[in-house]
């Protein structure tokens, strides 16, 4: 069973408009790159005499001649079930079989992508720039690294991370901190703080 390969629609990074041209133009090489090196669409037909009892690439079970099987031509000889046929990273089905292929395993292109490049948490674009800001796991362009409340630049500034977003300081107190249980306080991010039952107070002689 051979039939011609149809790339049909093609997987778009799409551009931030923020992107300096220089990001974008390396962003363009990337993207062309991956297409001509990895980039692939799964065949659906079913196993062929020749495969019968041969593992499914992911989950190891026997497929069995005229079974339902997907091939990958960037990962010859291997099959896999259609149900199989998703991405090695998030285990999502791969729409219209298309895969991108690296050392031997399928991605969709979202994760294939994040192999090569962090992805900015906040304009969710990859980050083509030498230096980008990480805290926690996660990764922004300089620029965006903002307060999420009040939108001020946090490069270089006094920040905190609330549920992975980042907060100057000032709106971190007014959102999130608690009083002092003596002066009626905010308690800061970079404050002491003592409790007891559920309530607060300044770690400091004056209050606690
Ligand atoms: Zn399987
Ligand atoms: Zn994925
Ligand atoms: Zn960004
Ligand atoms: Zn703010
Ligand atoms: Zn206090």
């Amino acid at each position: 069973a051979s039939r011609a390969l149809t790339l049909s629609p093609r997987p778009q990074e799409r551009y931030c408009p923020g992107l300096a041209e220089e990001e974008r133009e390396q962003l363009q090489a990337f993207s062309a790159r991956r297409r001509r090196e990895a980039l692939g669409q799964g065949l659906a037909c079913p196993v062929p005499g020749p495969c019968h009892g041969c593992p499914c690439r992911k989950c190891g079970r026997r497929l069995n001649q005229g079974d339902p099987g997907v091939s990958a031509s960037r990962l010859g000889g291997h099959l896999w079930h259609p149900s199989c046929f998703c991405c090695h990273f998030c285990h999502q089905p791969l729409v219209d079989l298309i895969y991108f292929q690296q050392d031997g395993r399928i991605y969709c292109g979202r994760h294939h992508a994040e192999l090569f490049r962090p992805r900015c948490a906040s304009c969710d674009q990859l980050i083509f720039l030498e230096e980008c800001i990480e805290a926690e796991g996660r990764r922004w362009h300089p620029e965006h690294f903002c307060c999420l409340e009040c939108e001020a630049p946090l490069r270089g500034q006094r920040y905190v991370l609330a549920s992975g977003r980042p907060h100057c300081a000032r709106c971190y107190e007014s959102l999130y901190a608690e009083p002092c249980q003596a002066c009626g306080e905010p308690i800061g991010a970079d404050c002491e703080e003592a409790t007891h039952q559920g309530l607060r107070w300044h770690a400091r002689a004056a209050c606690f």
